[in-house]
């Protein structure tokens, strides 16, 4: 095997001799030796909520990274555990002693890709999408086709024979999440302040955000412009990396972020601003994944520090621009890569409950993640469909109008989820929310369904 755009790689050395993991960047032991064992996170851990089983708890998971330390092989089984893993952070925010738990998976899983030899099928699943998700223009290709199935029914007819199900659950599951596709929205590259310009900002418009939800690019435009930025939107941008990170694929990660921290220093902007949650907390991280390149390195930091979710610089600047009124009643959804990996919680909400007459209520058990986590809904559709179920269940318990949340893999997770639950609702961004009481566009545009 060679470096390639599969990101597996062989020339960083074998795992030492009856080990588990090579000497490039293995979970590192004094993290490991953190965990004290007092199982605060278990509770919170969504497979551990599901199955009960120690292995697939934050606790048990770095159990079999310290195995793995001490000489014990990478096996089929320890890897069915890490893979089970979403990498959802709600541990990382419930252990009270400050494991970095985020570290460590993301550690182990670029070990795995690196030794585990995955069976035919999930290796050309997992080809299928990471040859395309990174890939924007791709993912724009793919719009048109799927417009056309959505609009002749052809789609929900496909459903109803279960014949996508029986070949490939996987694949029935990409299909069942393609959210309901509107008209392409283009964000023009320029967007100027409106009143005393505040700041200028770069807008990263994401792969799947920018194909499949082009309106949360252009209302988050149009809100930052209100707001008094200038908004600058490069043209030909590439993925971030977030996805090729997440899931172990270091060297394919680290050249995604590499381009991104060239198109937005040419840019020359304040800060960079990102809408959806996985995209940010990676962006964020880019220190760290470029530590290792001389040219990169000193870049990626002071481009990191630069990276702010779209909620954290409008709640950072204030609203200058007036708020028309909702009469909306809305129940928000923490993104776990907005809550816990990047701590931004308050701010959405306090935006949110700024606009005169809109309702915010609360979901219970929010630390739990509904199921999406990247491809993890691809790859593992059971357990991502049972989570996605517990969430709409406890969405619709709320008996609010509009699900907001800010991440496009949540947007489609629960919205596939709250159809199956036969309680259709309003779906949107927070920045849609903010962008239509703004604008003093009605309620009812939230409200209806996507
Ligand atoms: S990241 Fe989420 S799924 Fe993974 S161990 Fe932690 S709580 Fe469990
Ligand atoms: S990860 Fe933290 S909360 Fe979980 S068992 Fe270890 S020390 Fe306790």
């Amino acid at each position: 095997m060679s470096v390639g755009e599969t990101g597996s790689i062989t020339d960083l050395g074998m795992p030492a001799s009856g080990g588990a993991f090579d000497e490039h960047h293995p979970p590192d032991a004094a993290l490991v030796g953190d965990c004290v064992h007092c199982g605060f996170c278990l509770p919170t851990c969504p497979t551990y909520v599901l199955w009960g089983e120690e292995m697939d708890s934050p606790r048990g998971r770095i159990y079999l990274m310290k195995q793995g330390l001490e000489g014990e092989p990478m096996s089929d089984e320890m890897v069915s555990h890490w893979d089970a893993c979403l990498g959802c952070m709600s541990c990382v925010t419930a252990c009270p002693s400050g494991v970095q738990y985020d570290r460590l998976i993301e550690a182990t899983r670029a070990q795995v890709e690196r030794h585990h030899e995955r069976d035919r099928a999930d290796k050309a699943l997992r080809g299928l999408v990471f040859s395309l998700f990174p890939y924007p223009r791709r993912l724009r290709v793919l719009r048109g086709p799927l417009r056309l199935l959505q609009r002749t029914g052809l789609d929900r007819a496909m459903r109803r024979t279960g014949l996508l199900d029986r070949v490939s659950p996987q694949l029935a599951a990409m299909e069942r999440l393609a959210p309901r596709l509107s008209k392409p929205e283009r964000v023009p590259e320029r967007v100027p302040a409106q009143g005393p310009r505040r700041a200028v900002v770069g807008l990263l418009t994401g792969c799947v955000q920018g194909a499949f939800f082009p309106g949360v690019n252009a209302a988050t435009a149009r809100v930052l412009a209100a707001e008094g930025c200038d908004v600058v939107t490069p043209a030909g941008q590439g993925c971030c990396g977030a996805l090729s990170v997440h899931n172990g694929r270091e060297q394919e990660g680290q050249a995604f972020a590499r381009g991104i921290v060239d198109t937005f220093e040419r840019a020359g902007v304040d800060h960079v601003v990102v809408n959806a949650a996985g995209c940010g907390s990676t962006m964020k991280e880019y220190a760290d994944l470029l530590a290792d390149d001389p040219a990169y390195a000193e870049r990626a930091r002071v481009f990191a520090s630069k990276v702010r979710d779209v909620a954290e610089i409008l709640d950072q600047l204030g609203p200058v621009a007036e708020r028309h009124p909702l009469d909306l009643s809305i129940a928000y959804h923490d993104a776990c890569h907005l809550a816990h990996a990047q701590g931004v919680r308050a701010q959405p909400r306090r935006l949110l409950t700024g606009i005169p007459g809109l309702e915010l209520r609360e979901i219970a058990d929010p630390e739990i993640c509904c199921g999406s986590a990247g491809i993890y809904n691809i790859v593992n559709p059971e357990p991502a469909r049972e989570l996605g179920d517990r969430k709409a269940a406890s969405i619709v318990a709320t008996g609010a109008e509009v699900l907001v949340t800010a991440n496009p893999g949540c947007l489609m997770q629960v919205a596939s989820a709250i159809s199956r639950s036969g309680h259709p609702m309003g779906m949107a961004h927070t920045v849609e929310v903010l962008d239509a009481s703004i604008r003093g566009v009605p309620a009812d545009t939230l409200r209806a369904t996507r």
